[in-house]
């Protein structure tokens, strides 16, 4: 159904990636792509100022050996991470990729009483493909 499947994943959620992953396989083409994307959120300036260097450049290279760990051993998934406002950043992303599906969590665990978290709604809202929300 899909040639390139978009799933973002915030690593401070105890979401698992692989329950995501498992979904977009489903729904993806044969021979389409899956790219599993964090954004490392943009620190502003006058707090980044103060940063040690190197820091952030630390932090993107950090979320990405912690985001290849939580998917494990899964095999064919593509991984990216970038800096920037979640979700515009995704959006962006999702635009710039030729996404043609998201696949994201509705909130964080443990507040289902949200029916949409801020970065699922802003992605919902201002995507250009369809997105896919897991509750
Ligand atoms: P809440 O407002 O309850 O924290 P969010 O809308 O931020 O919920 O999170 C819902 C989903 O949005 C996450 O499970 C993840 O799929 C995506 N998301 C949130 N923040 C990020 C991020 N920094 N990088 C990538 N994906 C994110």
């Amino acid at each position: 159904m899909y040639k390139h499947i978009l799933i973002p994943i915030a690593l401070d959620h105890e979401h698992k990636a692989s329950d995501a992953v498992e979904i977009a396989e489903t729904l993806k083409d044969e021979g389409g792509r899956i790219t599993v994307l964090t954004v490392v959120e943009q620190v502003p300036p006058y707090i980044s100022q103060y940063l040690p260097e190197g820091q952030i450049e630390k932090n993107v290279e950090d979320a990405r050996i912690a985001l290849k760990a939580d998917l494990g051993g899964i095999k064919g998934v593509e991984v990216d991470v970038i800096r920037g406002y979640p979700g515009p950043a995704i959006v962006d992303y999702a635009r710039e990729m030729d996404i043609d599906l998201i696949v994201i969590a509705s909130h964080r665990p443990g507040l289902q009483d949200y029916f949409l978290g801020s970065t699922a709604a802003r992605v919902v809202r201002h995507a250009d493909c369809s997105v896919h929300v897991l509750r």
